[in-house]
């Protein structure tokens, strides 16, 4: 037994103490009315659990919740209340109900920005809630519906108390379970990707859209379970449950309890349930006194009160415990094989063409530097082979493969990576966390998290890293943060490599440094397209060299002749060197 305690990280010795106090209070100590307050609050901690889905980790301000809240209400209460509806059958259908609707709003709403997306939510809120009011034969209208049955299985009834109260909070445990497993370190730290640098979740072939509706569903389906059990507790279903009360409510106990995480979850819908309790002798002071206390939660706790306590991280592989695959799609290809056909590409942005009819191929193994004048158009033949913009004409190819049209999605599963003229990591994740996000596809990240993990590892080690792996992104100086972005590329086991002026700010050794990484991951039969102005870092470097000018590819072969010719000697040093 002693065993087993010391073997407990603090924190989960101070979670059980927690938890048995507060098992012991409610199941022996709190009066009725106590118990159907901790009732309460075991219905909003699933409810603010599904929250965190599409508030915390996706980032969107929904205002859907309380309105998903309502769905499951109302789809219990009416099928209990009038059919008779059994509750084996009325609360699957009630999280069915609700993460419908949300996959039916989806597709117009989840598209927009975020004040748009905030206020096309509170809209379907109030239609649900007109609709509530005014379909009086089917939702009792302005009153409701009364006579909403107790929870029935079988032969056993929660009717109120303590039966009700471990009810509840079993499918509260129950759903603390699902988020756990949806929420795997790995994927909460995509969703920070997805945050604080989008640019990159699609570069390393995790589809972003898809991540934002399954956070979407995902919220609504607690939301709806959350309703459904709201009205068996109050035996009555009524438009307050799709009011804006509860959306507030739900939003508050976010906040204030944390956008992440059980604990914050948990935190939140214990103490906004019980604040009106405990400041009740206040009287008219009361509203005032919650409105201080919160203010000041948010002033000393922005990211809510479970920020006081640690986050799970992915753990970090021991370095030599190194992943097979970092090289595999280069290795897969043999050096001088063409990987990528640039044929007759335009983009045109109103009057400026940014690209004109550009030819440009590259090799396995090759490097090769792109260089030209600002506005040249280099960052828009990145952005289009990378699918982040979308050619008006012409063609790209890759290993058989048409990836004209594809999304950036698909040309990162394509084996195509790239990294950005600003380096795009979120300052919260460590090294390791940001380089495993680009070795996983979201899809499958639950059972591979070793080898993803493992897969960091080598591609951490192949540029240096190993020694900063569990540093935080945002305190790396500007040089590593650069080759962090290298290393996030590799993880995902290209076999071509874009780097957006890979050298820009940083000192001679630092370019050396990058410089000695790319020729090494060349050598293992990877294809490098380096965008940059900086002929000193490119000319030890690249094997070949590209020039465009105003959107035209005007040189395109070895770095000597190239630099040599005239048309790049105008339109390049010309300008460079005034
Ligand atoms: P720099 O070296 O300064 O980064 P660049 O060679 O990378 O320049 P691009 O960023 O590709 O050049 O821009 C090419 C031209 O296209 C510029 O005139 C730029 O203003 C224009 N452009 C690029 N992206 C857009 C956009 N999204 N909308 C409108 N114009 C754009």
């Amino acid at each position: 037994m002693s065993a087993v305690l010391s073997s407990l990280t603090r924190r989960n010795r101070l979670t059980i103490v927690a938890v048995a106090a507060l098992a012991l209070y409610a199941l022996f100590f709190a009066s009725s009315y106590d118990q159907r307050i901790l009732t309460l609050a075991g219905i909003y901690v699933i409810m603010v659990l599904g929250y965190q889905f599409i508030f915390g980790h996706a980032g969107a301000l929904s205002l859907a919740q309380g309105a998903f809240f309502g769905v499951g209400a109302y789809v219990t209460g009416i099928l209990a209340s009038q059919y008779g509806t059994g509750f084996l059958l009325t609360f699957p259908l009630s999280i069915a109900g609700a993460s419908m609707l949300a996959l039916i709003v989806a597709v117009p709403v989840l598209r927009l920005a975020s004040h748009y997306f905030a206020l096309a939510t509170l809209a379907l809120s109030q239609l649900l809630l007109l609709i509530a009011v005014n379909w009086v034969s089917v939702t009792g209208g302005a009153n409701g519906l009364p006579g909403v049955p107790p929870i029935t299985i079988g032969d056993w009834q929660a009717t109120r108390g303590t039966s009700l109260l471990l009810f509840v909070w079993g499918i509260a445990v129950a759903a603390m379970l699902v988020a756990r497993w949806q929420l795997n370190p790995l994927r909460v730290a995509v969703f920070t990707v997805m945050r604080d640098a989008p640019l990159a979740v699609p570069a390393f072939g995790i589809d972003p859209g898809l991540l934002r509706l399954r956070a979407f569903v995902l919220s609504a389906a607690f939301g709806g379970a959350a309703g459904a059990l709201f009205v068996h507790t109050n035996r009555v279903v009524s438009p307050e449950t799709l009011g804006f009360g509860i959306m507030i409510t739900c939003l508050t106990m976010t906040v204030v309890g944390g956008r992440f995480g059980i604990l914050g979850a948990v935190i939140g819908a214990l103490l906004l349930t019980h604040l009106p309790e405990w400041f009740r002798g206040l009287d008219e002071y009361y509203l005032v006194a919650v409105g201080v206390l919160l203010l000041a939660m948010v002033v000393f706790a922005p990211d809510g009160l479970a920020s006081f306590f640690k986050q799970r991280r992915i753990p970090a592989s021991p370095p030599g415990h190194a992943a097979t695959g970092i090289e595999e799609n280069a290795t897969s290809v043999k050096t001088g094989v063409r990987v990528l056909e640039i044929s007759n590409l335009s983009k045109r942005y109103g009057g400026i063409q940014a690209l004109d009819r550009v030819d440009l191929s590259i090799n396995a193994g090759e490097i090769v530097g792109l260089i030209g004048p600002n506005g040249a158009g280099k960052t828009t033949l990145a952005n289009i082979i990378t699918g982040i913009a979308r050619a008006d004409s012409g063609s790209i190819g890759s290993a058989g493969f048409d990836l004209t049209t594809a999304t950036p999605t698909a040309i990162a599963r394509r084996g195509i990576a790239r990294t950005f003229q600003t380096p795009q990591l979120p300052d919260g994740l460590t090294v390791h966390e940001a380089v495993a996000t680009a070795a996983a596809n979201i899809g499958n990240t639950a059972n591979k998290a070793s080898s993803i993990s493992a897969r960091a590892t080598t591609a951490i080690a192949t540029c240096g890293l190993t020694r900063i792996a569990d540093a935080r992104c945002g305190t790396l100086p500007h040089g590593l943060r650069r080759r962090v972005e290298i290393a996030r590329a590799l993880a995902g086991a290209p076999h071509i490599l874009v780097l957006d002026e890979p050298a820009a700010g940083l000192a001679p050794p630092e370019q050396a440094e990058i410089a000695e990484i790319l020729r090494t991951l060349a050598a293992s039969g990877l294809a490098v397209l380096v965008i940059d102005h900086n002929i000193e870092f490119l000319r030890p470097l690249a094997t070949r060299l590209a020039c465009l000018d105003a959107g035209r590819l005007i040189a395109d072969g070895p770095l000597d002749e190239v630099l040599a010719d005239d048309t790049v000697q105008n339109a390049y040093f010309g300008l460079v060197q005034q």
